[in-house]
């Protein structure tokens, strides 16, 4: 019953085009990866799809700090971090968050978590308690969207970017405490929320802002502090998450937030307590990651993608229009090209992989019916050349994939 259940869904799956499947990297995260069957010689490919922004997943002395930290500390961490696994690494990766983030966030700590998608459940049911309400942007993240399911706050939630609707909510609201949650990169679109306007509402309302800065930290702000530097925001009312493996490089994720908050979390947070603490020496090797992004380095790698994302939107401009494709509304180094039909999007994709270009084509249930998309993402680690390359080729796949939808 069970399996024939689960055929029939595959089935109905497969015919939608919206059938996943993992490809496998033989070589490390980077523009030029290798990808192919286990026991096959594995293609090359430039790929356009990683969140590696700044290029430091195989970054040479990242690599060398965790092989370090896994010599200090050995490879496992050996229980949760209340019970025994919270190390000096981790203490010291947390101490050296909450100074990143204290200009933004009066009195801030770090909480560190094995991945962001924990950080998120765990904000949102320690906060979001019975009495609470959360009010959920429409395009937040899958992780935020859980956080919210398993709370027992009650939810709403706003249409994207809409103050005004988000305002008449909180107006209307009788919760005893209100959280405002939002990505502030939106994962597949690109575009920044409106955190000052947010932050206005949050004030005249006595709300919170759970902000989570996935796509921005590291990517963002003079020294890559994330979207709170990039805005010049600051408050007690924010709990920011941001995380580690996307422009950081490595593994896991923080939040940060007025000490009580941290405290609170620590005690509470059942996806912080009931886990065994991520290894130290990630925990190590996310200390040189930090030093990178703040740094000289940090700076001009920020300074090449903005160089990149410039280039491809300019060059993208032009072939979406001309194929009555939308380009989407972001200055970020996510740029979705929204084609719209699932299998126009997989056709397009499946062209460029003929030319040795790898970009994902993202389907609902990821983004809403209708908007099928490649989701190009650009990492400091590219050229100008790499990004040229992707132009020339989807210029010349566009007729051949919209014959086909034709
Ligand atoms: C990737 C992502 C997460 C999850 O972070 P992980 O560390 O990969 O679990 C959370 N929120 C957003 C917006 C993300 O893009």
């Amino acid at each position: 019953m069970l399996l024939d259940h689960l055929k029939r869904a595959a089935a109905e799956r497969e015919a939608q085009s919206l059938t996943r499947r993992r490809r496998i990297a033989h070589t490390a995260c980077a523009p030029h990866q290798s990808v192919g069957a286990v026991d096959a010689t594995p293609t090359p490919l430039l790929t356009f799809c990683s969140n590696d922004y700044l290029g430091l997943a195989d970054h040479a002395s990242i690599a060398h700090a965790l092989a370090e930290g896994a010599h200090r500390y050995g490879a496992g961490s050996g229980a949760s971090h209340l019970v025994s696994g919270h190390s000096l690494a981790h203490a010291q990766l947390e101490q050296e968050l909450a100074r990143w983030l204290a200009p933004h966030i009066p009195q801030a700590q770090a909480l560190y978590f094995c991945t962001g998608y924990m950080a998120n459940l765990a904000v949102l049911t320690a906060l979001g308690t019975a009495g609470a309400t959360l009010f959920c942007e429409a395009l937040n993240h899958a992780s935020l969207i859980d956080g919210a399911r398993l709370a027992r706050a009650d939810v709403q939630r706003y249409p994207h970017g809409d103050v005004q609707a988000l305002d008449a909510l909180l107006q209307a609201s009788q919760g005893t405490l209100k959280l405002i949650v939002t990505d502030s990169v939106f994962s597949m679109d690109g575009d920044i929320a409106p955190l000052a306007a947010l932050l206005a509402l949050a004030e005249r309302h006595d709300a919170w802002i759970v902000v989570d800065d996935a796509h921005g930290f590291g990517a963002l702000g003079a020294h890559g502090r994330g979207v709170l530097e990039h805005l010049g925001l600051r408050a007690e009312r924010l709990i920011y998450i941001g995380t580690l493996g996307k422009a950081a490089g490595v593994a896991g994720a923080f939040v940060a937030a007025h000490e009580s908050i941290v405290e609170h979390l620590v005690n509470t947070a059942r996806p912080y307590i009931y886990t065994t603490a991520a290894p130290p020496a990630v925990a190590h090797a996310l200390l040189t990651s930090l030093e990178i992004i703040g740094g000289e380095e940090g700076r001009s790698r920020r300074a090449h993608l903005a160089d990149l994302i410039a280039q491809l939107r300019t060059g993208l401009a032009g072939l979406a229009a001309q194929a009555g494709w939308t380009l989407g509304a972001s200055d970020t180094a996510i740029q979705p090209l929204i084609v719209g039909d699932n299998a126009a999007s997989l056709a397009l994709s499946a062209a460029l992989e003929a030319e040795g270009i790898r970009v994902g084509a993202i389907r609902p249930p990821t983004v809403p019916a209708g908007t099928a998309r490649l989701r190009i993402t650009l990492s400091a680690s590219h050229t100008a050349a790499d990004v040229a390359r992707l132009l020339d080729a989807i210029a010349r796949a566009t007729p051949q994939v919209l014959r086909e939808a034709a």
